[in-house]
């Protein structure tokens, strides 16, 4: 069953999440809330030349939004500004539309079956959401509604 796997791969990273530490010379920062859930989050990236060479976060959240904090991190090392966003985009596409185009987005389509559940979409995209004013350079917290 897919879906089982894909459930081991989110419970996996919301139980050890990667990259999750605050970042010495991180040169963007970002906090995020979803007061729907309690999520909380502090990302942080270090950009160079225009690309991630880094990617961490802190937070206190729900398995969904760890999870989804924890993969975006590891999907986003290497990548430019402009790659960041339009794998935000596809993200979103991918909880909120009904004809997702799904490609491209590697292990991140795990976060597919959140889309039957709408009060889950904030948990996973709060992270994502944290990262395009981390990208904008906006210092004020973010929430999600
Ligand atoms: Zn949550």
């Amino acid at each position: 069953m897919v879906d089982d796997l894909y459930q081991e791969i989110i419970l996996d990273h919301s139980k050890r999440p990667r990259n999750c530490h605050s970042m010495e010379g991180a040169n963007r920062k970002a906090e995020g809330f979803n007061p729907l859930c309690g999520d909380k989050l502090k990302l942080y990236l270090k950009m160079e030349d225009g690309i991630v060479r880094d990617a961490s976060f802190e937070g206190s959240g729900c398995a969904i939004s760890t999870a989804s904090a924890s993969l975006m991190t590891e999907s986003l090392k290497g990548k430019t500004k402009e790659e960041a966003i339009k794998l935000l985009d596809k993200f979103h596409d991918l909880l909120t539309s009904d004809s997702p185009a799904a490609k491209d987005l590697g292990k991140l389509v795990v976060f597919c079956g959140v889309r039957d559940y709408p009060a889950r979409v904030k948990c996973a995209t709060l992270a994502w959401h944290t990262l395009r004013s981390a990208l904008d350079g906006v210092d004020a917290p973010v929430t999600t509604e």
